[in-house]
């Protein structure tokens, strides 16, 4: 027999089929080990088949076989994205072995354990070994690091040569959070008995769960994974990686044990490795995680959910750029599932997917117990400035933050983005500071008394003077989250302030310890970015400032206003979510603006119809679709010698079907330079996705050492 192999070498030349004879028990899907070019590598079989293109007594032999990482859903499901994204085998396989996986970084890890044997004759003196004995005898097994720590060294010794006890190994499962279990199902109120219902009951295989902040969605999805799993089937379950809390484990882990596996960037290698096994070996059966999640080795799956569908995060950065619910849509199609896209403000193209009836749409448009949503009151920072009132909060919002303290309640304050407009400013010649490797303003951060690049991650010494003119007044603009927590701690010097962004959840256990604290109560009022928006649920939370609803308008984004509209829409729901009804303080320069207005009465549906008809008269997506091809290469000659090859090659696609095209040109990207790297485009909008195809295969054509080229579609980030 014949086996086909992709080696594990992710370079365009060699990305392609190799051939090898192969013995039995070198199957599809197994990881192997083969002779390639003098030395020995790792490798895939793709397919294994009768005969040869070859000459068969050329073909060298598979050495051996490692394991079986990949079912046959997996084989299928890498072929498709490898045609799809353009992307050579090797790299689309690593998104079906993470890194742990592979390369033997990480192993099984096993434990002694002392094994009861038979009876045997101990002197009378040795009192611990006859201890140790009947303590075995009783147990039949124990972990044997604790057995000699309990019974001394000499007397396990002792009974090991006597015959009398034993050693033998044991795998250990590092599952992580085992104890995490609190909360039993809950009896299902009428309206999430009747989403269930209509999502298992439709001949749809795509629904859209549209529900507000606090409709008791996620019991809805648990609830869908249950009947999976009782149905003898698998499930897939996507959140976004900040919306796994300690509260979401402790719920996953008491509604279904070890049959979850939880796939988290937190976890140890070791832990992600065990997970991931007992995926693969079907002792588990849930795999819940982030994006990455969507290719875990689970079979005979029987439904996927995908949580705040809309979030950013679904769509990954490197290369395959694959979009989650892409990938989770594929899965569906091939195992003959449902898939169920939630969230409380849908993405503009979901909803209309919804509405055109391509997809199922199921509706909660109250709360749990008719518990109403907080009450979001406009605080008009322009009437603040003039009377005089400089710092971040209006008077509304610190009228609000007393009564909510006094109360015994907590508080979240949110900021639109860690450290916007933090930046140094000279001004006598009104220069920025630059970070050297990016094209972007340097932020201040005042606890290390440093200046760091949000790009790169630079952090670079405070300047005494300015690097253009020599001045030294220099001047600090925009709020960040550590001078509002400093303005808050002089306000409420009682108050306890937790304060969650970027700079304080890196590291292992990041937002998690941050979010459980707050949950245990241990603070009051927690500062945060965007992270805090999503799906937390903290009972005692009854106000929510919103500093800069406006921010995010700004942006020279197609999607700035449907980003707002989210935006406010999350944090708000973080309010009111236990008995007391919440309230939310929305301060903005531009109270008139219609997307708060709409937010203001969470008027999702009125939102979206000013909003789509925007797209349709403007032609943006989901009317069309916007390709952006990025060139970047450290030299800058090189990065446009590639962005006018790219350019001359896409024209001739565009000249002979110029009726697809709405835009197409070439420019310098918005950033110019991150990490050391300087950025060229071409910028793109489609009527359609025929030429996707043409478009990668034009593009990566150029790809090469020195220069970087990808392809991305409706990109979040077109900076
Ligand atoms: P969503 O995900 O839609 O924002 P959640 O699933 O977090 O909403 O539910 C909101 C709150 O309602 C949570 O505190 C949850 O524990 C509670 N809840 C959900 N379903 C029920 C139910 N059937 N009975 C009582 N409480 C429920
Ligand atoms: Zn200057
Ligand atoms: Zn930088």
């Amino acid at each position: 027999m014949t086996a086909e192999v992709i080696v594990d070498i992710a370079h365009s030349e060699v990305d392609k089929i190799f051939e090898y004879t192969a013995a039995e028990g070198v199957k599809e899907g197994c990881r192997v080990r083969v002779p390639f070019g003098g030395r020995t590598v790792d490798g895939y079989v793709m397919r294994i088949k009768e005969g040869s293109d070859f000459d068969p007594s050329k073909l060298k032999a598979v050495a051996c076989v490692v394991d079986e990482p990949l079912t046959a859903e997996c084989l299928s499901l890498a072929r498709a994205l490898s045609a799809r994204y353009h992307c050579p085998m090797a790299q689309v396989l690593r998104l079906f072995l993470p890194a742990e996986m592979r390369r033997g970084a990480v192993r099984e890890l096993y434990k002694n354990v002392a094994v009861f044997v038979r009876e045997a004759e101990i002197p009378a003196r040795a009192k611990s070994q006859a201890a140790a004995l009947a303590f075995l005898r009783e147990r039949g097994r124990f972990p044997y690091t604790e057995y000699r720590e309990k019974f001394g060294d000499g007397a396990v010794r002792a009974l090991l040569s006597r015959g009398a006890v034993r050693l033998e190994k044991e795998r250990v499962n590092r599952t992580p959070l085992r104890g995490a279990a609190e909360g039993a199902p809950r009896e299902l109120t009428p309206a999430q008995r009747a989403a269930i219902a209509a999502i298992e009951g439709s001949e749809k295989g795509e629904h859209l769960l549209h529900g507000v902040t606090g409709s008791g969605k996620t019991e809805i999805y648990l609830t869908l994974i249950a009947d999976a799993i009782a149905r003898g089937r698998s499930a897939i379950f996507l959140v976004p990686e900040i919306s796994l809390t300690p509260q979401m484990f402790a719920q996953l882990r008491a509604r279904f044990g070890d049959a979850a596996a939880i796939l988290h960037s937190g976890l140890s290698a070791g832990e992600k490795f065990d997970e991931w096994q007992r995926l693969r070996s079907g002792e588990a059966k849930i795999a819940i995680g982030a994006r990455s999640a969507v290719f875990a080795p689970v079979e005979n799956v029987g439904v996927i959910v995908v949580d705040e569908e809309h979030d950013g995060s679904y769509q990954s950065e490197n290369s395959p750029r694959y979009a989650a619910a892409e990938v989770a849509r594929l899965r569906a199609a091939y195992n003959g599932c449902k898939l169920v896209l939630g969230s409380a403000t849908p993405s503009v193209e979901t909803y209309r997917r919804a509405e055109t009836g391509e997809i199922g749409l199921v509706e909660l448009p109250d709360r749990i117990n008719a518990r109403p949503l907080p009450e979001i009151l406009i605080a008009d920072m322009r009437r603040e400035v003039r009377r005089g009132n400089n710092s971040p909060f209006s008077a509304q919002l610190r009228e609000e933050l007393e009564t909510c303290l006094s109360q015994g309640n907590q508080a979240i304050v949110f900021l639109n983005r860690r450290g916007f407009a933090q930046s140094v400013v000279c001004r006598e010649c009104g220069a920025v500071v630059k970070c050297a490797q990016c094209d972007v303003s340097l932020t201040y951060h005042s606890e290390e008394h440093c200046l760091k690049c949000h790009y790169c991650g630079a952090s670079y010494k405070m300047l005494a003077a300015c690097p253009e003119c020599g001045s030294v007044h220099l001047s600090y603009t925009g709020t960040g989250t550590q001078k509002v927590v400093g303005e808050l701690k002089k306000l409420y010097p009682a108050a306890r302030i937790l304060r969650m962004d970027v700079d304080t959840t890196s590291g292992k256990e990041g937002h998690y310890r941050i979010l459980k604290k707050f949950a245990d109560r241990e603070a009051d009022i927690l500062v945060g970015t965007q992270m805090i928006a999503k799906g937390h649920d903290f009972p005692a939370v009854t106000l929510v400032g919103i500093l800069d609803a406006d921010m995010s308008l700004h942006f020279s984004d197609y999607r700035s206003g449907e980003r707002t509209f989210q935006l406010i829409t999350q944090v708000s729901g973080r309010s009111g979510r236990g008995q007391e009804k919440g309230r939310v303080v929305l301060q903005t320069y531009d109270p008139e603006n219609y997307i708060l207005r709409f937010a203001v009465n969470y008027d999702y549906k009125g939102f979206y119809r000013h909003e789509i008809s925007l797209r349709a008269a403007t032609a943006f997506p989901p009317f069309a679709r916007i390709v952006r091809v990025m060139v970047t290469a450290e030299e800058e000659k090189k990065a446009v010698e590639t962005l006018k090859e790219v350019y001359f090659s896409l024209k001739e696609l565009f000249e002979t079907r110029r009726e697809e095209f709405l835009f197409f040109n070439r420019m310098k990207a918005p950033v110019k330079r991150i990490q050391n790297k300087f950025r060229y485009q071409v910028l793109m909008r489609l009527k359609g996705d025929d030429l996707l195809p043409e478009i990668y295969a034009r593009s990566l054509a150029h790809r090469s050492r020195d220069v970087l080229v990808y392809v991305e579609e409706d990109p979040a980030n077109l900076s």
